[in-house]
């Protein structure tokens, strides 16, 4: 008789030591969007701002030197990204009125995303290189990412489940009414 051939060994998809362990604990499917292959131009963000598709973008608003936009892999509703249209890798490089207006409209952010959608704390931040998890590490962006009690426990248990790209756009709408109007 012969033998069943034994089954494949099954290789984990990213070996545990090269995940950050805050990535695993809670957000599973963000390695599809840092294992996506580069964009044609090689940067996404570069895409974006050049492009005149600013709803279908997600982008929220478009200051002097930098834009506003919705990260469309969120870690929680309303998680915004602040990016200089420059492209360039670390703040070192950025120009200094470009570096003031990213933290300008981070402010506005903050004052946005508490106006809105009245999360209990926001995590802030950017991420500086690949290795220091930057889904796109050579253009700087900061993340804005509202809080609620619990909503890690939440994302853990569901750990599979993103939020629906369809309800991006509302976001996208909602938050770029508010800043209108904060504007006014
Ligand atoms: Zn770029």
């Amino acid at each position: 008789m012969r033998r069943r051939p034994r089954p494949p060994k099954r290789r984990p998809r990213v070996r545990p030591d090269e995940v950050p362990r805050v990535d695993r604990l809670w957000t599973p499917w963000r390695y599809q969007y840092i294992t996506a292959p580069p964009s044609e131009s090689g940067c996404v963000f570069c895409e974006k701002s050049h492009s005149t598709e600013d709803e279908a973008n997600l982008i929220v608003h478009r200051a002097r030197h930098n834009f506003v936009l919705l990260n469309l892999y969120p870690y929680n509703n309303g998680h915004l990204m602040v990016v200089p249209y420059s492209h360039v890798a670390t703040l070192e490089e950025a120009e200094t009125q470009t570096v003031d207006e990213l933290f300008h409209l981070t402010r506005r952010c903050e004052a946005l995303l508490r106006a809105v959608y009245r999360p209990q704390g926001i995590n802030l931040g950017m991420n500086l290189g690949a290795c220091a998890g930057a889904g796109v590490a050579g253009h700087i962006h900061m993340h804005l990412v509202p809080r609620w009690v619990g909503d890690s426990n939440f994302m853990t248990t569901l750990g599979e489940t993103r939020v629906l790209p369809e309800e991006l756009p509302v976001t996208r709408r909602r938050l770029a009414e508010a800043w209108e109007s904060m504007n006014a």
